[in-house]
């Protein structure tokens, strides 16, 4: 099969691209390795997916019409993974514009050029955070009353509305994501786990957000791959599916997995709970079980342990660029013009 990934250089597309490759699927990425964070994280990613097959790569931007059409008409695809996204919940307080921009009319670009060169399955990755905040856990697929709470959030279940109109209007196959907090090597440098690896590893504070017994659903990346997989294959019309774990962790149980897989321990750093963050995430699994196959093998305490271990492997390798690398992490989400690109 042909498969179009855009957001492949990223931390799950990458995951995603080498799967693929691997099962001896043709492959192409879109992505223009933008500076949200450090491009060269995403350069590295792009170097170990090639180590798993060629893949066709088409370095730019989702709005650029131009070259998502010259994607399509070169490749063929007969899927799109579609993960290319402004991520992040706090940044996008700051930048409602550019997210909308890139995650809502980038979407429907795709959608678009989807409908023109006949491209029927089309998977797109959207976010626990649409459920926002609510009492119902845990969270239903079907809940008639989703509340996101950031521009990120809105963006993801805007997202999701405008593919079901694709599905109803064009006959096209859509599956929407819900990824439950996913984890593990290769994580995006903004993302708590991986940013509290490294805190505890060098002797840093770690931000304790309100009194630690926010729950996230962590899921770790080969799980989120697995469904990612099936959704490629499932033939429907429009479904709307959770990937998560059905086994919310609080911040202070993360932070105790990360001392145990370390073996150092954390220093804390009290603070009040930004914005746009919901208490809690939590899956419920049973359609995505039962329609995709869909069932997390990785338990918490094994997949914190893989992620160290990655990491220090990783800081081994990239040990001339790692400190620069986290240097320009810490600036994750600042405006385009104040990250340096190289
Ligand atoms: P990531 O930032 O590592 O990957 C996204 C990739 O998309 C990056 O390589 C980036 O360069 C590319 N991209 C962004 N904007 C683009 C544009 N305008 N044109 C072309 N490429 C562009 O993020 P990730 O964590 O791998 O997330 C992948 C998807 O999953 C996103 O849609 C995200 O919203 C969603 N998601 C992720 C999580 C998570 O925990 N990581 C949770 C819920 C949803």
């Amino acid at each position: 099969m042909r498969i179009l990934i855009t957001g492949g250089a990223g931390f799950i597309g990458s995951h995603v691209a080498e799967r693929l490759l691997k099962e001896g699927q043709e492959v192409a990425i879109l992505d223009d390795l933008n500076e949200y964070y450090d491009p060269r994280l995403k350069e590295q990613n792009l170097a170990i997916v090639q180590r798993s097959g060629n893949a066709a790569v088409y370095r730019g931007d989702i709005r650029d019409a131009a070259l998502v059409g010259r994607a399509f008409e070169e490749f063929r695809p007969e899927a799109v993974v579609h993960l290319a996204a402004r991520a992040g919940v706090r940044p996008s307080l700051e930048q409602a514009v550019l997210y909308t921009e890139v995650n809502c009319a980038g979407t429907v670009l795709l959608l678009e050029a989807a409908k023109r060169a006949g491209t029927r399955k089309f998977v797109l990755a959207s976010s626990s955070s649409v459920y926002g905040v609510t009492e119902r856990v845990p969270f239903q697929e079907d809940d008639p009353d989703l509340r996101p709470i950031s521009p990120y959030a809105g963006t993801k279940l805007a997202s999701e509305k405008l593919a079901y109109v694709y599905a109803h209007l064009y006959g096209m196959q859509l599956v929407c994501l819900r990824f439950f907090t996913v984890y593990g090597p290769r994580q995006r440098p903004d993302l708590a786990i991986r940013k509290f690896i490294q805190l505890v590893e060098e002797g840093g504070e770690i931000p304790i957000f309100g009194d630690g017994t926010m729950g996230r659903d962590y899921t770790y990346v080969s799980d989120t791959v697995d469904g990612i997989r099936a959704a490629v294959s499932l033939e429907c019309s429009f479904e709307v599916f959770n990937l998560g774990n059905s086994s919310p962790v609080t911040l202070n149980e993360m932070v105790a997995e990360i001392e145990k897989a370390t073996g150092k321990r954390a220093k804390l750093k009290r603070m009040e709970v930004p914005a746009g963050d919901v208490p809690i995430t939590y899956a419920d699994l049973r359609k995505s079980e039962s329609m995709l196959g869909y069932r997390p093998k990785v338990r918490f305490g094994e997949g914190i342990r893989r992620t160290v271990e990655w990491y220090r492997q990783w800081k081994i390798e990239s040990e001339d660029s790692a400190a620069d690398i986290w240097a320009l992490a810490d600036q994750c989400g600042q405006s385009a013009a104040s990250v340096p690109v190289r």
